[in-house]
């Protein structure tokens, strides 16, 4: 089955200034075979796209345990069968 309808969203803000008609940021639905926006269809500023986290996660560096731990979560250690030890 062909999926024609999807729109993907698309978030896109402006390259340098800002732009009454859109705030500067706004999103799009257009169709995947759309050209990519390179302007606001507002004001013809000059566009980029935003890669959002949602179906992206951005791991800039691996979480350690002590990093963890900073970050307040409770570090569980799998030490046998069915227990769980605190680090
Ligand atoms: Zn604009």
């Amino acid at each position: 089955m062909l999926l024609t309808g999807v729109m993907p969203l698309y978030e896109y803000e402006i390259c340098d200034g800002n732009c009454v008609a859109c705030g500067g940021k706004f999103t799009l639905r257009r169709p995947m075979s759309a050209p990519p926006l390179e302007h606001c269809p507002a004001c013809r500023k000059p566009i980029r796209k935003i890669f959002s986290g949602f179906s992206t996660p951005t791991l800039t560096r691996p979480v350690s345990v002590s990093d963890a731990k900073k970050a307040g979560f409770t570090v569980l250690k799998r030490v046998s069968k069915g227990e769980y030890e605190r680090q």
